[in-house]
């Protein structure tokens, strides 16, 4: 039988979570005609920064048989239940700031009762915030309590979690895994792409290992995007014109484990042309001030991301400018090739889709890779499945930015209609007058689901008219009992759950 190659170049994480996946779906150790190489530049760096995640990483990495408490020492893991909003709404003003939580746990649904038009129904001025009114998970985390307790069974819990990491030690890992798993590792620089007389990838030139020829190459070198990109010409499509954050500054701070608060959210505090995340790893603080350099310059964002971590104008920090352009590839599979990673395509860092897209992606990749035979029909079922998940998660970013009343140029720009991609804005209209529900999406290439968008929807204050129809919803008795009966488990899990910093530690302290 002939040898099945797999070359796969980039060692970032995209390139070895690509190996990983691949390697275990097809079971790489046990087919010696199936052979998978990771090819990766000695001279060019990874990206390094992507510390937040969703929580379908939990499935992949049990997937891939890493251990849970390894994971977590090994890449500085802490638990990430959401997101934390503030000043998303409005500027702070007089001391008021506006606040919101985006959990990963859906709004508690019992009994037959959605209890969405029951709290739109409720009084504006006096109803709890959403989030806190509909699930456990945001008192959960405004106390720094984990969402599980030790015992619990690796990667399960009663409620929903992702993690925050080190993104280097985490391709470190996976890289160490796949080895494991039979992944070929080689150190070589891409330097010249051959096209066969079809258009093809004939072979890959290495100054380092010579020629490399393969039955599918997996384009896994980030931004540069060196074979569907520079070689095969797949166009790139810039949505800059709707997301308009082009620039981020990152730093890492030390803190000291026993001392410092340790958040179980990443907090994402909006600032007058973008906003800033902070991430919490066991050890250090990520902090990165996330911008569009249309509206403001390198040094005034230099200036937000220093007075948000409270240095000195002499202090030195070590900043990172990470530049990035808005936007994806509509061929991501183009004949022998497919990209995977930042050469796909990247919005921006609000919530965390760099991983889940690469996520999606291998795992289409290694359900649709025909044993054998042309590659163009699963190339363009591909093409079409990754370019509404990009366009739907176009859709979930806007949806943070157009509706701030904010009043500074970025986000005024945000609102303007020209600037709202047409769906979006026909749902919005729809929303004024229901909530989203959940035949407003395709599940399959969907990453954020139709609760996702009430909450950055109702966290964000926009209204919902339910006025009319208020007969339509008789069971307001019930409803009530059920909103209490929310709290009465929130103060429970309170009780109950260990506190962040507890599992952690008891995760580091295990071997
Ligand atoms: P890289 O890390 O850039 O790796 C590229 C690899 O290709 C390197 O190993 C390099 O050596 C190799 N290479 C390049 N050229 C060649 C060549 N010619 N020959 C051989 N090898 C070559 N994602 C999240 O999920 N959560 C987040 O919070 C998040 N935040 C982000 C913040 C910012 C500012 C940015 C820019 C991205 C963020 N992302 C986030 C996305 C995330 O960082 C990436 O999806 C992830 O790191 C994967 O990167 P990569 O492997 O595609 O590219």
């Amino acid at each position: 039988m002939n040898k099945r190659r797999i070359l796969i170049v980039g060692g970032g994480t995209a390139g070895w979570l690509t190996a990983a996946y691949l390697a275990k779906a097809l079971r790489l150790a046990e087919r010696s005609h199936l052979d998978v190489t990771v090819l990766e530049s000695p001279d060019i760096g990874v990206v390094g920064v992507g510390e937040g995640t969703f929580p379908t990483i939990r499935s992949t990495l049990q997937f891939l048989g890493i251990d849970e408490g390894r994971f977590i020492r090994e890449t500085s893991a802490t638990l990430k239940q959401g997101i934390r909003f503030a000043d998303w709404g409005h500027a702070p003003a007089g001391g008021e700031r506006h606040q919101f939580f985006h959990p990963f746990e859906a709004p508690f649904y019992a009994e037959g009762i959605n209890l969405v038009p029951y709290w739109l129904l409720q009084n504006a001025a006096a109803r709890l915030p959403f989030a806190q009114a509909l699930t456990i998970q945001q008192r959960v985390a405004d106390a720094q309590r984990a969402p599980k307790r030790a015992h619990e069974a690796p990667y399960a819990a009663p409620l929903n979690y992702a993690y925050h990491f080190d993104a280097t030690k985490l391709a470190g890992l996976l890289a160490d895994h796949a080895r494991q798993l039979g992944v070929r590792h080689l150190e070589g620089t891409v330097t010249e792409v051959a096209l066969d007389a079809s258009g093809a990838i004939a072979h890959l030139g290495t100054p380092q290992h010579g020629r490399f020829e393969a039955d599918l190459f997996i384009d896994c070198t980030g931004f540069r995007a060196e074979l569907i990109g520079r070689a095969l010409g797949s166009r790139f499509t810039s949505v800059r014109g709707q997301l308009f954050a082009d620039r981020a500054l990152a730093c890492k701070l030390p803190t000291d484990p026993q001392d410092t608060a340790m958040q179980s959210c990443t907090i994402a505090t909006a600032h007058e042309a973008g906003w800033t995340w902070e991430i919490g790893l066991n050890g250090a603080r990520g902090v990165g001030c996330v911008y569009s350099s249309d509206h403001i310059g390198d040094d005034r964002a230099a200036d937000i991301l220093r007075r948000y971590v409270g240095a000195g104008s002499g202090e030195d920090l070590a900043i990172r400018s990470v530049p990035f352009a808005p936007g994806y590839r509509e061929q991501q599979w183009v004949k022998n090739c497919v990209a995977v990673g930042l050469s796909a395509g990247f919005l921006e860092p609000l919530e965390s889709t760099g991983l889940v897209l690469i996520e999606a992606a291998v795992g289409m990749i290694a359900e649709m890779l025909p044993h054998s035979g042309p590659m163009a029909a699963p190339a363009r079922r591909f093409n079409e499945l990754m370019t509404a998940r990009f366009e739907n998660i176009i859709n979930f970013l806007k949806l943070h930015y157009c509706l701030s009343g904010r009043q500074e140029p970025f986000w005024r720009d945000n609102a303007a209609r020209t600037s709202i991609p047409d769906r979006l804005a026909e749902l919005l209209e729809e929303w004024r007058l229901r909530p989203p529900g959940r035949f407003d999406f395709v599940l399959d290439t969907e990453t954020f689901a139709f609760f996702n968008y009430q909450y950055i929807l109702y966290g964000m204050g926009f209204s919902t008219e339910l006025g009319a129809a208020r007969d339509d919803f008789p069971q307001v008795d019930e409803a009530t009992r059920l909103f209490a009966k929310i709290q009465r488990f929130a103060d429970r899990a309170l009780a109950d759950l260990p506190s962040h910093r507890a599992l952690v530690q008891h995760f580091n302290a295990q071997r």
